[in-house]
């Protein structure tokens, strides 16, 4: 039915088609007779270099909210002829999905990937800004490859067989942060008016002896000295108790109770902490446990009677915090490694990986700079096919060997038949899409609350200001944006993080948004609703005012300086995971099969359930280890 080469725009520019010398028809009858695909894209169709607001941008929701709120759709066939598997959700999930099934089955199998957004990747993307003929990236949502040693294998070997290869990648980027300290370049803070009365920038941030960074600040006397008590001092705020006793306490006391109520800080002192732990957890203080921050190495426990947790034990399991928190566990490999697009690299390397013509090269390298043609993606001919701007409104089998799926895209619905399906989207949009599951299962699958944050990528002309101030990076609690940074600095083939101060980066900034008081899931929620009524101007102008604000002084303009900005918003971003300020301990702690994701990622007939979700961890690994899970659950199945 699709003619290559015959493309939505020439439909929406409304040209008539040439079929054969003398006989044309319109595009409309073109559709008709199933000869123009409506999934085709333009071959100008290029997103990563889209700015404004992106994450899940406009026109990328609204079906799924309809769907949410009740609204039905009729169907037409999308004239596809039968897949193997359809996998909802162009994901790192989705793709891993479609790659370990084409490995287990077969370089024929008939894969259909159904993407909403207009790109591929979730929250893998990445942005692209142009200036002067020369590339400037960022990462619009997935950050790095966190603690890659502890990756699961199904991961660690799929990053292996996509040739990422960690002794060649550190070759060249052992010096992604050292770079700018060796520039003289150091952490900072930042003490707006507002927040502390005076603003300051303080230099020295997580370099400078912490009673030395503390003395230069605004704070008050006594705000300065319960501070650098907390860091010192070696008290046993729990005389008595067992190591087991004190867990227990720690676990059910939230940090920011614990530093005022137990060690007896003034509230302020808590402030200092808010920047590094948002973008972890994205709640306030309030709604995190002490045991979680002592386990990522936040002072006020030297004095503690607590035994060690043993290294690796849940090093893989879903279920705990955010995941890597024991700093030292952590540690104990390579580093994180970052790609200059984050893991949309990943992404990259697994559309490469069935679709070689669509991303041209063949290595981590010269994908970080590949030009991909997207017109290629959803072919007739492909074995496997990405469909993008396509919601996904209803899964279900029509026998016990084959499911119907229906999608949106424009404002037609269309369905396709396969002989299994991976949900690699997020769970709590599985029950609206599917409506077969036990109440048990659906009520699993709507537990968690995604949590909402913001990374921003702003292309400033050059980096001056930074240099000039001394800083890399600046934490400014209080602040709109709690965190504001250059990024790592990288070699990737061609691809080079700009050195020269002189020239133009890519600042990353980024927010979260919560509200104090409430339970760790209800601060999701809320955040969400807010973050999604926040137009793009109102984040342009926090970000022009802060950055003034901290820059200003050493030459910043606005006006002059900042040549581009990319606002991903994420308002369903990490996974939820469990928590036991407001969660069961075993949730929280163990293993057990009873925890919400375990028994919502349960198989049903020929449809598994994949995405970071079904395993409770907010990462890259449990993506692909999940997909990995559900591709074999389809084929113990079959
Ligand atoms: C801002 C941000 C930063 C992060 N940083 C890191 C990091 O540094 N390291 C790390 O390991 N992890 C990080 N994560 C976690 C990240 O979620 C995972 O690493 C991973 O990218 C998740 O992949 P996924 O495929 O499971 O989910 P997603 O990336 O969310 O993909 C699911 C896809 O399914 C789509 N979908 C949903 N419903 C439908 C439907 N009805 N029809 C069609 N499609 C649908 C979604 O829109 C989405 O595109 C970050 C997450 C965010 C939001």
């Amino acid at each position: 039915m699709n003619k290559p080469g015959l493309s939505r725009r020439d439909f929406v520019n409304g040209c008539a088609l040439s079929l054969a010398a003398g006989s044309t028809i319109s595009p409309l009858d073109a559709i008709a007779q199933n000869m123009l695909d409506p999934a085709a894209l333009p071959s100008d169709y290029y997103p990563p270099v889209k700015q404004g607001m992106r994450g899940s941008h406009d026109g990328s929701f609204e079906v799924a909210h309809d769907m949410r709120d009740g609204k039905r759709w009729s169907a037409v066939d999308a004239g596809d002829p039968t897949y193997d598997l359809v996998v909802v959700g162009g994901g790192l999930s989705g793709l891993s999905a479609a790659y370990f099934y084409r490995k287990q089955h077969g370089p024929d199998a008939r894969i259909l990937i159904l993407d909403n957004h207009d790109d591929f990747g979730g929250h893998a993307k990445r942005n692209e800004f142009w200036h002067d003929g020369e590339m400037y990236l960022v990462n619009g949502g997935t950050l790095n490859v966190e603690a890659p040693q502890q990756y699961n294998s199904a991961a660690a070997g799929l990053l292996w067989e996509l040739g990422i290869d960690r002794a060649r990648y550190f070759e060249k980027n052992r010096k992604m942060f050292s770079r700018y300290r060796e520039m003289g370049l150091k952490g900072s803070m930042f003490f707006d008016r507002e927040t502390f009365g005076n603003e300051q920038l303080v230099v020295g941030y997580g370099s400078d002896p912490f009673d030395e960074f503390i003395a230069k600040t605004p704070l008050s006397e006594e705000v300065k000295r319960d501070a650098v008590r907390l860091y010192s001092d070696k008290k046993d705020y729990f005389p008595g108790l067992s190591s087991d006793e004190i867990r227990d306490k720690l676990a059910h006391i939230s940090y920011r109770d614990y530093v005022t109520d137990v060690v007896g800080c003034h509230p302020d002192v808590v402030r200092l902490f808010d920047s590094s732990q948002l973008g972890i957890f994205v709640t306030a203080m309030d709604a995190i446990p002490a045991i979680y921050c002592r386990e990522m190495g936040y002072p006020g426990f030297d004095g503690l009677n607590l035994d060690e947790v043993p290294v690796d034990q849940l090093a893989h399991e879903p279920g705990g915090q955010h995941g890597r928190e024991n700093t030292e566990r952590a540690e104990s490999g390579d580093p994180d490694m970052y790609f200059p697009d984050g893991n949309a690299t990943i992404a990259r390397l697994l559309v490469r990986s069935f679709l070689p013509d669509a991303v041209p090269g063949s290595s981590v390298e010269d994908v970080v700079s590949a030009k991909l043609d997207y017109s290629l993606l959803d072919r007739n001919d492909n074995k496997i096919r990405i469909r993008l701007n396509s919601t996904v409104v209803n899964v279900a089998h029509v026998s016990d060997e084959q499911v119907e799926t229906n999608y949106v895209l424009g404002d037609r619905a269309y369905s396709v038949k396969s002989k299994a399906v991976v949900m690699a989207c997020w769970n709590n949009v599985i029950p609206h899409i599917c409506h077969e599951f036990s109440d048990r299962q659906r009520e699993a699958l709507l537990y968690g609350q995604k949590s909402p944050l913001v990374y921003t990528g702003v292309l400033f002309s050059n980096w001056k200001s930074f240099a000039d101030a001394g800083i890399s990076s600046v934490s400014a609690p209080g602040g709109y944006h709690p965190s504001i940074g250059l990024p790592p600095s990288l070699e990737l083939g061609e691809y080079q993080t700009s050195r020269d101060p002189d020239k133009p980066i890519v600042v990353r900034m980024s927010c979260y948004f919560n509200e104090p008081g409430l339970s760790r899931r209800e601060q999701h929620r809320v955040g969400r609703s807010r973050m999604l009524a926040t137009p793009f101007s109102t984040f342009e102008h926090h970000i022009r005012d802060q950055l003034s604000r901290i820059l200003g002084p050493t030459g910043f303009d606005d006006e002059r300086d900042i040549l581009g900005i990319t606002v991903n918003r994420w308002p369903h971003g990490y996974t939820y995971s469990y928590n036991p300020l407001f969660d069961p301990d075993e949730w929280a702690f163990t293993t057990t099969s009873e925890r919400p994701a375990i028994i919502g990622r349960q198989r049903l007939g020929r449809i598994a359930i994949a995405n970071a979700d079904a395993a409770a961890s907010p990462h890259t690994d449990a993506a692909i280890g999940e997909a990995f899970r559900a591709v074999n659950e389809l084929m113990s199945s079959s």
